[in-house]
């Protein structure tokens, strides 16, 4: 059973890993041991940016699984669609807020 790799596009055998590693039948061996396992119960890290233009905000979060993940981005990035709504669903789901990079990177003014 050959597949393709969904990140290297790499073709592989799919029987063959899933006996060696399991997880996804389209993910080789090679990317499977270098990415986080999807399967495992791993905390998932979602990037989110808020606001726009030169304000514009990376939000980390840190939520439970990656289903909660997907949920807070969709949300987000459909509230945000909308302009400037903060009424969404991001509230309804757990997550812990893990940091924010703010893109002005000095807030104290000139140093140096
Ligand atoms: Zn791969």
């Amino acid at each position: 059973m050959i597949k393709t790799c969904k990140h290297c596009n790499f073709e592989f055998n799919a029987k063959e890993k899933i006996r060696l590693r399991g997880g996804y039948i389209n993910v080789c061996i090679d990317c499977h041991d270098e990415l986080p396992d999807p399967d495992a119960n791993t905390p998932v890290i979602r990037g989110v940016v808020a606001g726009s233009g030169k304000m514009a905000a990376i939000s980390i979060v840190r939520f439970e699984n990656e289903g909660d993940a997907d949920a807070y981005v969709r949300s987000f990035n459909a509230s945000s669609a909308w302009g400037s709504q903060k009424l969404n669903r991001c509230n309804s789901i757990p997550f812990k807020h893990v940091g924010t990079n703010i893109g002005s990177t000095n807030h104290k003014g000139k140093a140096g």
